[in-house]
């Protein structure tokens, strides 16, 4: 019989992170605690709810034009200004779409053809994997290697040949935490230089970095700007993951084809979300030094509880996930282990191993979320304390 389902989609598993956040739901309800799915479970800025609430009110409540409403775009460019430096052309260089998975398909759809060959560093975001498959491309992976999740220069230059269209970035990165520094960034850039490959950089964790680790945005590098796409969005940085607006930043000639994936995939992100979108990008530096603040603390305090629970842990310089060593308590493997913790101590965490291209490297690790309150940090602390020495 000729499968109803298409061979593309029969590659696909359930997303390991939702499955997790799915299971702890299910089997304890409001009594589960989600360290697994990344988002925080505090409140939004009241000032962009407000905004948001203000624009449905107004009667904002119809299309905005495809590739995003002006006022959105306008601020954007301003918010680029004055963090990267780089002046942006909100008319020619913006794509507003519905979050930010869907400015990273819609980027990866716009430039590849079947065949093309795309650089993806292992962990990974476990989304890029099915995104090369749906714009037909054949993913090569390069590995970072704990305990600083550093590559190799000449693996990552074997990766590169003459079928190269382009390398995925993410930094700060999920799920390890690493920042890319300068001269990993100058690294990558000369090889997409002499390969004439495009970056697709995924910086949605742009406020998030620790200990005077630096973000560098791979546009401002020199030559570099007229061959990136800059993947990102509001989730992450005002804590609105269920809002579903991102976007991209790309050169004129490829906003222009990533214009049209997205009109076609979505038409259009939600537009009084756009217009209270507009109202967030333009918070003051001081939003964004507290976030900093508040989310270094929910770091070290996981990072101190987990420690003293016995666990060995990757120190995290940005986003807001950690990555620990579970093998030595001899639970099974990181599947095994993440199943037991929701089962038997309402806790969900997501196995390392969903996020490797080589399921085996990530056997003895999980991922922790730290975007959480202090006591649901601490609640998960306890859960994990009596879980590895039960
Ligand atoms: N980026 C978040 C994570 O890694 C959320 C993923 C998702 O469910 N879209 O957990």
């Amino acid at each position: 019989m000729t499968p109803r389902v298409s061979a593309k989609v029969e590659t696909f598993t359930e997303s390991v992170i939702r499955e997790m956040t799915h299971l702890v739901g299910a089997r304890h309800g409001e009594a589960g605690i989600n360290l697994a799915q990344g988002f925080p479970d505090f409140a939004a800025p009241q000032v962009i709810k407000d905004a948001a609430c203000d624009a449905i009110q107004k009667d904002l409540n119809q299309y905005a034009i495809t590739w995003g409403a002006k006022e959105f775009r306008d601020a954007l460019a301003e918010k680029t200004l004055r963090f990267t430096g780089l002046e942006v052309d909100p008319e020619r260089e913006v794509t507003v779409c519905c979050g930010a998975t869907e400015a990273m398909i819609a980027a990866l759809m716009a430039t590849l053809n079947p065949g093309d060959e795309v650089v993806i560093f292992s962990p990974f975001y476990e989304n890029y994997g099915p995104d090369c498959v749906l714009s037909g491309a054949i993913p090569r992976f390069v590995t970072l290697h704990p305990p600083d999740w550093s590559f190799d220069p000449d693996v990552l230059a074997a990766a590169f040949n003459d079928r190269t269209k382009g390398i995925i970035i993410n930094t700060p990165h999920n799920p390890t935490g690493k920042v890319f520094s300068r001269f990993e960034l100058e690294c990558i850039a000369d090889l997409c230089q002499r390969h004439d490959a495009l970056v697709y950089t995924d910086e949605i964790y742009e406020h998030m970095t620790y200990d005077g680790a630096e973000h560098i945005a791979m546009a401002t590098l020199p030559g570099m700007r007229e061959r990136t796409i800059t993947v990102n969005g509001l989730s992450k940085t005002y804590s609105v993951t269920g809002w579903r607006v991102g976007y991209t930043i790309a050169p004129p000639d490829i906003t222009d084809a990533i214009r049209k994936v997205h009109d076609f995939i979505t038409v259009g992100a939600a537009a009084p979300l756009q217009e209270a979108g507009a109202v967030a990008l333009r918070l003051p530096n001081d939003y964004y030094r507290q976030l900093q603040a508040e989310y270094l603390e929910r770091r070290d305090l996981l990072l101190a509880g987990l420690e003293e629970a016995g666990f060995r842990v990757y120190r995290p310089q940005g986003a807001y996930y950690l990555m620990a060593e579970i093998d030595h308590f001899g639970m099974g493997s990181d599947v095994e282990f993440s199943r037991r913790l929701i089962e038997e101590h309402a806790l969900a965490v997501v196995p390392g191993s969903s996020f490797y291209a080589d399921p085996a490297l990530g056997q003895t690790q999980v991922r922790f979320c730290f975007a959480k309150r202090r006591e649901t940090l601490e609640r998960a602390v306890d859960a994990l304390r009596s879980a590895v020495t039960a």
